[in-house]
């Protein structure tokens, strides 16, 4: 089901890309951001460990326990979440302020309970789902990276269960058929 055809009104230059876990967020954001560097990609925070591979403030901001309280607190994160019922992520309120008011677009990265979040607090920002092209697709990914045992990938699969039938709250459905394609149809999202 695709839902939303038209544009909604007044749609803003903050995109908002979620859907379930291994679907390939995190490597369609970061083609997007390869063939579009005038979109600022977010770099979040988080509490968990880096894997191999991922740098500090490139990837994520990896933060402890206590560095995590103190953003909440400060009131620096936009939106935030504990994801997988594990480690807390939250988006840096800003860089995005700062990107915005540069007139660029930006690109969140986050699940399910942050887009709702920032839903609430931007009502104009646009939120795209990306599907898989199918469950036995989805389950095929997360085995397929490797990254997370086998407990950690029955919880994540859960999650995923529940987040798919999120996606009528969104204003677009992308099927990550192909990564160049999806971000292709995310990239023509952005208002400028
Ligand atoms: P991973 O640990 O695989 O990098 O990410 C796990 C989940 O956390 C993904 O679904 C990702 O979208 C989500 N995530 C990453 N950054 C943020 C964030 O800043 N806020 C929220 N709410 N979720 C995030």
């Amino acid at each position: 089901r695709f839902p939303s055809v038209e544009p909604r009104a007044g749609r803003s230059s903050l995109l908002v890309l979620a859907g379930p876990t291994a679907v390939g967020k995190g490597t369609v954001a970061a083609y997007i951001k390869q063939a579009h560097p005038d979109i600022h990609l977010s770099v979040s925070a988080t509490t968990r460990q880096p894997r191999p591979g991922e740098n500090d403030a490139e990837h994520y901001y990896f933060v402890d326990d206590e560095e995590f309280d103190r953003l909440i607190a400060a009131g620096e994160l936009l939106e935030y979440a504990t994801v997988h019922n594990r480690f807390r992520y939250g988006t840096p309120r800003k860089p995005i302020e700062q990107a915005l008011s540069e007139g660029k677009t930006v690109l969140l990265e986050i699940d399910l309970q942050g887009a709702r979040q920032v839903r609430e607090a931007e009502p104009s920002a646009t939120l795209v789902f990306l599907l898989p092209p199918s469950w036995d697709e989805l389950v095929n990914r997360l085995v397929g990276r490797g990254t997370e045992d086998a407990e950690e990938r029955a919880r994540r699969l859960r999650t995923a269960k529940a987040e798919l039938a999120a996606q009528t709250e969104f204003d677009y459905l992308v099927v990550n058929e192909e990564v160049a394609s999806a971000a292709r149809e995310i990239a023509a999202l952005a208002t400028s």
